[in-house]
């Protein structure tokens, strides 16, 4: 019999799956799945002899392909992806030329899309025989059973639910186990959420006992803490920081049933772990500058109607995120969501902190360093509606939020928003898409906006909001050239003006930051025999010497040796250690300077968590004088006390194999000369370079942005690069030379006679192949093919002729793989 329902009811599903696969497949569904099946929500379906969980992507009333397999079960009871995101991942693949299965698998947590499986608990009775509750012989256990059983159910007390497979310690056969469970040694559940909950114990007053005796006075202080906790519940954890040793009594009043225990799910919050270290101070009542509030009354409107993309350029210290927290409030008031994404949150405790100050909980944490847990916490706390601000790196952009009305990305014209892994995505550009796609507004911020960014102003297709001051009293820093001290010695950066303004500055009880973008002691151990650096022998760089190691690594693959006493290719004794890198400077400065406090941040010193967020800490309250550092310096840090900022060696930036190396120069002296001077006393910037007329340090000394932008286009523009042009860099991957080679060979030419078929010359051209400037990475040769239009049409008309999807796919000995508007061209 057939109701109404059914009839309406749609009878198919399309089911996309996290695999390389473009389309969905198509699923029956069951009758009594047919009315609750929902677009977004996750599906157990069959695939092969396999078990798979997919999402569903479309309902559908008729199919016309045959023998279609029902689908097996609904693992939400609500959608997990909104329609919005659903299309947002759609138009991403199709983009990047990505199959939609894989984006689905990047976008997703680990573990959220694997078939549920059998989870073992503690059962009943085997919390009583952990407790001591003697074995029954009507389990009929023998002595080693009983050992395994034992143990098992320690671990489950310990850690929690263990996925079926985990839990059959040598000997344990399934059939055994559900004989235990019959038992209720323990307990076998089928989870619909295949993540690994993490519990914790929690004691309840029970109202109906009577208080424990006088005599008891552990107990009467634990009975008395719990009837002032909310709800009169508190976890192990909370008691045993309040009462140490508390174990036997709590136990005690267990057994007495004084107190109920209970299991109960915890979120894992990254937050309060790790990032809550500084004093969360506030600023919500600030009065705006006149700057500001006009940016902020700019985006207001956008928030109900979004229109373009705003880019909120502003100088260094100017209080973007002051703009950006307003916008934000203003969003959440209309009950709308908000995503903002951070190059890299581990660089910006800050900037969390004062979200956190002002938005409380309803901040969710979002980066890769989370664990999977963490990440699933943070996922559900999204999905509850417990969370309305997601904060993240790059792969943020992916969040579940389904009213998302406001998309905030700092710093846009950071390289860190590319992912260059599987699909190569840019998150900076995706949250232009996806603000467009979802209806929300779009923020883009940065003291220097890529080149992209600025030509879509000079086009219309953005809106620029200018903070040109910083508010107060601070003001810019005096910025001035110094010739490099090459001429003398190679390994001193350390000229005698810096020194001397180091000594100035420290005179002074103020802070000063060397920055130079090489880690490690000497960058390089020359050979004057082959007259050659010495190589790594996995990759085509040279080894860089860390004196703190005592030994040579390879920053591309982490291959590490001690100093050799010969060469290895040329037997010869005569090394010599070479350039400066930063161990060595700060050796150095240490010797010059034996009283001040001097520090490095580097990536050799992030080993152990937390270690960041202390440095960090350090040099904003004023206990180190000197800090040394990579790029990690220059990133957004608000230090109040850096008075002198010093860029050791300019030029090294300059010479990369990069038509962007200009612009990053740029940007990168102007970011690192904003950390000097923010606040009361005007800071001071010292550049060493033997290029003070190139434009890239020129404009920086100067401050002088508009005209670094003007002459970057016109060299784009000459030179026929983006912005003015787009492209797409194949890179061919191979451990036998050879073949890449000629891969690359037959790509480019098959790529510049489609060229020609399609009357497509003048409009796209093919260049390549070529090795890559790093030739060699991990004992992969690598070969580039960059192709390039003025035209994203023209562009992807060729890529779609080419069928480079299947390119992508075939191949074991050789790899390649498509780089749509690349970012790094090493
Ligand atoms: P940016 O991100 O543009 O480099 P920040 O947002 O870090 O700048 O702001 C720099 C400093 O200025 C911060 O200490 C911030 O608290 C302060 N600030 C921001 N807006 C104002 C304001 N309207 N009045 C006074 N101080 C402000
Ligand atoms: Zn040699
Ligand atoms: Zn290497």
């Amino acid at each position: 019999m057939s109701s109404a329902w059914d009839q309406q009811a749609p009878r198919y599903a399309e089911v996309l799956l996290p695999l390389p696969l473009d389309t969905p497949y198509i699923y029956a569904l069951p009758e009594n799945l047919r009315v609750q099946a929902t677009v977004g929500m996750r599906a157990q379906v069959p695939l092969g002899n396999t078990t798979r969980v997919g999402i569903i992507t479309a309902l559908r009333e008729q199919s016309d392909v045959r023998q279609i397999r029902p689908l097996e079960r609904l693992l939400d009871d609500a959608p997990l992806l909104g329609e919005g995101l659903l299309s947002f991942y759609a138009w991403l693949a199709d983009y990047y030329f990505a199959p939609l299965g894989s984006v689905l698998d990047l976008a997703l947590p680990t573990g959220l899309l694997l078939p549920p499986g059998t989870r073992v608990f503690l059962g009943m009775m085997g919390k009583k025989v952990l407790d001591g509750f003697p074995m029954s012989a009507a389990w009929g256990l023998d002595a080693k059973e009983e050992k395994l059983l034992l143990k098992l159910l320690g671990v489950l007390r310990k850690s929690g639910p263990l996925p079926l497979g985990k839990a059959l310690p040598g000997g344990l056969t399934e059939a055994r186990l559900r004989q235990w469970a019959a038992a209720e040694l323990v307990m076998l559940k089928d989870e619909r959420n295949p993540f690994a909950v993490k519990t914790e114990r929690v004691y309840q007053w029970n109202e109906e006992a009577e208080p424990p005796t006088a005599r008891a006075k552990k107990q009467r202080d634990i009975w008395a803490y719990l009837q002032e906790c909310p709800q009169k519940t508190s976890s192990r954890a909370e008691l045993l920081q309040h009462f140490p040793s508390c174990q036997s009594s709590l136990k005690a009043m267990v057994n007495k049933e004084l107190v109920l225990e209970d299991q109960r799910e915890c979120l894992r919050s990254p937050l309060s772990t790790q990032l809550l270290h500084e004093g969360d101070e506030d600023n919500a009542t600030l009065t705006l500058t006149e700057e500001q509030q006009r940016a902020v009354d700019a985006i207001l409107p956008a928030l109900v109607q979004p229109d373009t993309p705003f880019l909120l350029h502003g100088v260094t210290g100017s209080g973007k995120t002051e703009v950006y927290l307003r916008a934000m409030e203003a969003c959440l008031s209309r009950g709308k969501q908000v995503l903002m994404l951070l190059p890299e949150i581990a660089l910006a405790p800050q900037v969390v902190t004062r979200l956190r100050a002002r938005f409380g909980p309803r901040v969710a944490v979002w980066h890769s360093a989370l664990s999977h847990g963490e990440r699933r916490d943070e996922w559900t706390r999204i999905l509850r509606d417990e969370a309305d601000i997601v904060v993240g790196a790059r792969s943020a952009i992916f969040a579940p939020l389904k009213k998302l009305g406001l998309i905030v990305v700092d710093e846009e014209h950071e390289g860190s928003y590319k992912n260059e892994e599987g699909v190569y995505y840019h998150a900076r550009d995706m949250a232009v898409m996806r603000g467009r796609i979802e209806q929300a507004a779009v923020v883009l911020g940065s003291a220097t906006p890529s080149v992209e960014s600025i030509n879509q102003v000079r086009l219309k297709r953005y809106q620029r909001l200018s903070l040109r001051e910083r508010p107060g009293t601070t003001v810019l820093p005096q910025v001035d050239t110094v010739a490099l001290p090459y001429a003398t010695k190679e390994d001193n950066l350390l000229s005698s003006e810096l020194l001397l303004a180091c000594r100035q500055r420290l005179s002074r009880g103020e802070q000063a930051i060397l920055f130079l973008n090489r880690r490690g002691f000497s960058p390089y151990i020359f050979c004057h025999g082959c007259e050659s650096p010495v190589q790594c022998p996995h990759c085509a760089v040279s080894l860089t010497y860390h004196r703190i190691q005592g030994k040579l690594l390879c920053h591309l693959c982490g291959f590490a040796s001690p100093v050799p006493k010969h060469c290895p290719s040329c037997e010869s004794t005569e090394l010599e250690l070479k350039g400066v890198g930063t161990q060595k400077v700060e050796d150095e400065i240490s010797q010059s300077f034996p009283e001040a406090r001097v520090a490095r941040l580097d990536r050799d010193v992030l080993g152990r968590k937390g270690e960041l967020t202390r440095l960090l800490q350090e040099v904003r309250a004023g206990d180190i004088d000197l800090l040394i550092g990579t790029q990690m310096v220059a990133k957004g840090h608000d230090f109040p006390g850096v008075t002198l900022v010093a860029v050791l060696n300019a030029d090294q930036s300059l010479h990369f194999p990069d038509f962007r190396a200009g612009e990053r120069t740029f940007q990168l002296l102007t970011q690192v000369s904003g950390r000097s001077g923010r606040r009361d006393i005007p800071g001071q910037v010292l550049i060493q370079t033997d290029s003070p007329d190139h434009p890239a340090i020129r404009c920086a000394v100067e401050l002088d942005d508009k005209g670094f932008y003007k002459e970057e286009l016109k060299a784009r523009h000459a030179l026929g690069y983006p912005p003015f042009t787009r492209l797409a860099l194949l890179r061919i991957e191979s451990r036998d030379e050879q073949q890449a080679g000629e891969v690359s060979h037959h790509l480019a030419d098959a790529l510049r006679s489609l060229v020609h078929k399609q009357n497509l010359e003048g409009k796209v051209f093919v260049l390549g192949p070529a090795s890559a400037p790093i030739a060699k990475i991990k004992d992969t040769f690598r070969f580039h093919v960059l192709v390039k239009s003025p035209t994203v049409r023209a562009l992807r008309s060729l890529l779609k002729q080419a069928k480079v999807r299947e390119l992508l796919q075939g191949g074991k000995e050789v790899r390649i793989r498509l780089d749509i508007d690349p970012v790094h061209m090493l």
